[in-house]
């Protein structure tokens, strides 16, 4: 699949480097890393019947009563991978809008990114991500384990 260049800086200590994220202008598509940015899977959430599923947990959710579409939506996204996705091969969970490692300090939060100029794209295969452990829920386990990820 094709993925655009973006240059981050770290927070830590501001250093630049450039890691590869889906083009600016695609909609409803996710990349989920892992904490440790050792694997990536993609998700299309409109085509994918699980981001719905977690929706409609939410939004029946009592919590959540009152709660925005917005707020909710990011709420959605904070809680997805973990709760919906298979973990990696090494047993970490994926993360909606989880950033790209610092390659020096190692650090994942970043101060800013912006895309490459002139732009830059890089063609990558890319695993979607799987619900194996999701789907084999029931529902009532599912709420439970979107009532753990809100707790
Ligand atoms: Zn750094």
């Amino acid at each position: 699949m094709r993925l655009q260049i973006f240059e981050y800086q770290c927070e830590a200590s501001g250093h630049s480097f450039r890691a590869p994220e889906l083009p600016i202008d695609v909609y409803g598509e996710f990349l989920l890393r892992n904490e440790t940015d050792a694997a990536m899977v993609y998700l299309n959430a409109i085509a994918d019947p699980t981001y719905k599923e977690v929706d409609m947990l939410l939004q029946r959710h009592p919590s959540l009563a009152g709660v925005p579409p917005n707020r909710r939506a990011d709420i959605l996204r904070r809680i997805y991978g973990a709760v919906a996705c298979d973990l990696d091969s090494e047993g970490r969970p994926f993360r909606i809008g989880q950033h790209p490692k610092c390659p020096v300090c190692s650090s994942a939060n970043v101060r800013s990114w912006q895309e490459v100029q002139p732009v830059e794209f890089v063609d990558l295969d890319i695993p979607a991500a799987t619900h194996s452990i999701w789907t084999a829920l029931t529902e009532d386990q599912k709420a439970d384990r979107v009532n753990s990820a809100l707790s």
